[in-house]
This record gives structure tokens, sequence and C-alpha cells, in this order.
């Protein structure tokens, strides 16, 4: 099973690296750019030993890593009553 990604407050992220779900979870403000995103996804893969190429995410199978969609900006939806 490859790696996966998703996104998290950053408050709410205890451990970035979910080993029974071979997640890994970023701050949710890498998620602006790919560049941020792949930059903090490289710190982590490398940190778990997982030799990085000078471009993009690999997983320990060799395979590049596919990003999760960018997160959707929640549309502020303001409920009036009255
Ligand atoms: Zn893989």
């Amino acid at each position: 099973m490859c790696i996966r990604v998703q996104y998290a407050p950053r408050h709410e992220i205890v451990d970035p690296w979910d080993r029974d779900r071979n997640l890994i979870t970023l701050p949710v403000d890498l998620a602006a750019t790919a560049l941020f995103t792949l930059r903090g996804l490289r710190t982590v893969l490398l940190s778990m030993g997982v030799e990085q190429d000078h471009f993009g995410a690999r997983c320990w199978c060799g395979e590049e890593i596919a990003l999760a969609a960018q997160v959707n900006q929640r549309e502020n939806e303001v409920t009036r009553v009255g």
C-alpha cells in the first residue's frame, strides 16, 4: 500500500506519519502551493529514511506520490435568522 497525503490544521498534527494507514498529514497552510507541499512531504519522507530525488516526492516503492487535490476553501456561508 502506497503512501497517501492529507492536510490538517497544524495544531491538530501530533505525528505527521500515520504508520497504520500509510498516511502523511501535512499542515493545511502547506497546501497553498505544490512547492511547499512537496517540500513538507519530502522532509517527512526523508525523516522516515525514504530517499528522495531532486524533484517530486517518492514513495518507498519508488512511485511518485500523487498529491491529494488541493483543499477546497469552504465558501463562507452566512445564515441569517429573522
Ligand atoms: Zn508506493
